[in-house]
């Protein structure tokens, strides 16, 4: 996979990913990421980018010409023209399936804006998805795309050391991973669960299944009208809200 990400603060996104993991898969070749400065590509004496909004209001607007001549730069390097995505609170927003199916592609140009946005008809031009980390407004793209291609990384072969990791974590299914235990098996008083000391695999397997069942019905509900679960995981989540039901009224007794 190879990021390109247009943005006005390259030393931004390139110190954040480039450590741990990600950091890593970049120096084995599994990934490349590439931030290329919009600012050089700006034809303006004194190096502006951006100019008050038409019609007036707060803010600056980020040219047209500067981020569609830096596009055009990088297609005309590549011999392509890669998925541009722009980082907007305005998009859809992004989650686990988003991220699977961007995994996919080769290449990918993450557009970050900055100020009061980007002049819409540079958007209108080369963008292909727009897309949002969530309902509120940051200062710029840089922490969404930064955020996105963390996630999009660990999706690709090669990046986690153990490629299972990331296919039963949570969202996988539609359901939040059962929780971790690690040493010491006692912690303040607190056991660790018996059944993970078990060794059978069948029993843990089972356990952790149902444990992702009840945590995701407990803290995610909306996510379980799209999980699939089998007859007689339903049938266990009903018993196990009955009892939650029971336990409750006894508490308020
Ligand atoms: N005036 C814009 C609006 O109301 O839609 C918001 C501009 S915001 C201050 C500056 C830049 O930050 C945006 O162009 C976008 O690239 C980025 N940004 C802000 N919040 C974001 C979010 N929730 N998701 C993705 N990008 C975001």
């Amino acid at each position: 996979m190879n990021y390109h990400i247009l943005t006005l603060f390259p030393e931004m996104v390139m110190d954040g990913l480039n450590t741990s993991i990600i950091g890593r898969a970049v120096n084995k070749g599994i990934l490349s990421i590439e931030a290329i400065n919009i600012r050089d590509f700006t034809k303006e004496k004194h190096g502006h980018v951006d100019d008050a909004p038409y019609g007036g209001g707060a803010g600056m607007v980020m040219q047209a010409a500067p981020v569609c001549a830096a596009y055009e730069a990088l297609c005309e390097r590549l011999g392509k023209r890669p998925r541009v995505l722009y980082m907007t609170p305005q998009g859809k927003v992004f989650n686990q399936s988003i991220a699977r199916s961007l995994a996919e592609e080769e290449d990918l140009v993450f557009l970050c804006g900055h100020y009061e946005g980007i002049d819409e008809r540079a958007l209108e031009i080369i963008v292909s998805d727009y897309l949002s980390i969530g309902d509120y407004v940051l200062t710029g793209g840089e922490l969404p795309a930064m955020v996105m291609i963390d996630c999009i990384s660990r999706l690709i072969p090669g990046v986690l050391n153990n490629d299972v990791s990331a296919e039963i974590e949570s969202f996988h299914d539609n359901l939040l991973e059962y929780p971790q235990y690690t040493r010491p098996e006692i912690y303040e008083g607190r056991r660790v669960p018996e059944v993970l000391l078990s060794g059978h695999h069948k029993k843990i397997e089972q356990w952790r299944r149902e444990q992702s069942i009840c945590r995701t019905w407990e803290r995610r509900p909306d996510l379980l009208k799209t999980a699939n679960l089998t007859e007689k995981e339903k049938l266990f989540l009903e018993s196990w809200k009955s009892l939650q039901r029971e336990e409750k009224k006894d508490l308020q007794l």
